[in-house]
């Protein structure tokens, strides 16, 4: 996520901040301060009311972090790197690595988090009980965060991806069919139905009650369903490409240059002439290194004629390869997600062929035209099951 400040790290994962969050808990305060608080517990001062507010907001954060931890430290505990938790205007994300191996990682991973949120409601119910007849400032504050807990933790069991709830359900479905492609797609179905649900309810409040609130369930209900979506389209992805190799989508005929031709002969001869963006660099048949027109152009104008391209290249070692039989989706991954416009393949140290994006995505489109059934939609609906 781009606009994220790192403010700290613990067990090797880096916290961060998104911006959006400075607006929340701005809003979260304000909300405290000036409604919630006042209401509540008259006769205080406008400076503690304010003191209270940004307090609890700043607790709040506090127990959405610890949310996101425990899922991070259960990923962690079942040999998954965790990257990052991120905070932001929704509530936190926590980047990993690779996906759960197995149903029963996936259930323990998500059901953590909820269990870890309604575990803090109950230590901070606990201590208002014992703390009643103290100031009512610190009642008020601890009343708070138990509310605000029981509420996050209970919102994020609904059993709709992408909440805790979904991936749960999805752990279960996965459990008992044995077809995670399968168990993922209803999840993300039922995320589907409660975003837009969040939304109709969200519209009804604005146009019922002319409060925020409703504005606020719409943004939420929208967040739900087009993350369910693109999960679901994901997951499509995945199997349309799973089974498929590398082999079936490069290109074998991609441009070659020898290392021995200057900078500016390949750019006269080949590149103004064919319009390639990268160039496979082979001596008879060894693979030595790419060079693209980003290489080229860092070769200043006047000294093309005397760089040979085996000093502008990037040298095999150092060019990500790939061999024809692995898997199309690691091609996909290395373009869409480390972003590489192009990669070689590569075997016994010779160039066989080159993948682009282009390439990938055409295999997508061409396995979906030919599966008769679109897979997103090979759905559980009643009627197509018998
Ligand atoms: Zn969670």
């Amino acid at each position: 996520m781009s606009g994220t400040m790192r403010v700290g790290r613990l067990f090797g994962i880096d916290l961060k901040v998104h911006f959006s969050w400075i607006f929340v808990f701005i809003l979260v305060a304000w909300t405290l301060a000036v409604p919630f608080l006042p209401d509540g517990y008259p006769g205080w001062s406008e400076r503690q009311y304010w003191a209270i507010g940004i307090v609890g907001s700043l607790l709040l954060f506090v127990c959405v972090f610890a949310h996101e931890l425990s899922h991070s430290l259960e990923a962690l505990r079942r040999g998954r790197r965790v990257e990052s938790i991120t905070l932001f205007f929704l509530g936190g994300i926590s980047q990993m690595e690779e996906d759960n191996e197995s149903a029963s990682d996936e259930f323990w991973v998500s059901v953590v988090g909820p269990l870890t949120s309604l575990g803090l409601a109950v230590v901070f119910w606990l201590v208002y009980l014992v703390s009643r007849g103290g100031p009512s400032q610190a009642t008020a504050l601890v009343w708070y965060l138990a509310y605000v807990n029981v509420a996050i933790g209970l919102f994020n069991l609904m059993p709709a991806l992408p909440l805790d709830g979904g991936r749960v359900l999805k752990a279960l479905l996965w459990k008992v069919t044995g077809d995670e492609g399968r168990a993922t797609r209803a999840a993300s179905r039922s995320g589907t139905g409660l975003g837009f649900g969040l939304m109709a309810l969200g519209i009804m409040l604005v146009m019922f009650t002319q409060g925020i609130a409703g504005i606020w369930l719409v943004l939420i209900g929208w967040f739900i369903q087009s993350a369910a979506s693109s999960i679901r389209e994901q997951q499509t992805t995945d199997t349309l490409l799973s089974s498929r190799t590398v082999s079936e989508a490069m290109r074998t005929d991609f441009a070659t240059v020898g290392p021995g031709t200057t900078v500016q002969t390949l750019l006269d001869e080949r590149i103004v002439q064919d319009f390639e963006r990268a160039y496979v660099v082979v001596l008879g048949d060894t693979f030595r290194g790419l060079i693209t027109t980003a290489d080229v152009r860092n070769v200043g104008p006047p000294d093309r004629e005397k760089t040979w391209v085996s000093e502008a290249m990037i040298r095999s070692e150092d060019v990500v390869t790939l061999s024809p039989d692995a898997p199309l989706e690691e091609a996909l991954d290395l373009i869409v997600k480390r972003g590489f416009h192009q990669l070689v393949v590569v075997e016994d140290h010779r160039a066989v062929g080159l993948v682009t994006r282009g390439d990938v995505l055409r295999v997508i489109e061409v396995s979906r035209l030919l599966t008769s059934r679109p897979v997103g939609d090979a759905d559980e609906s009643p009627g197509n099951s018998q």
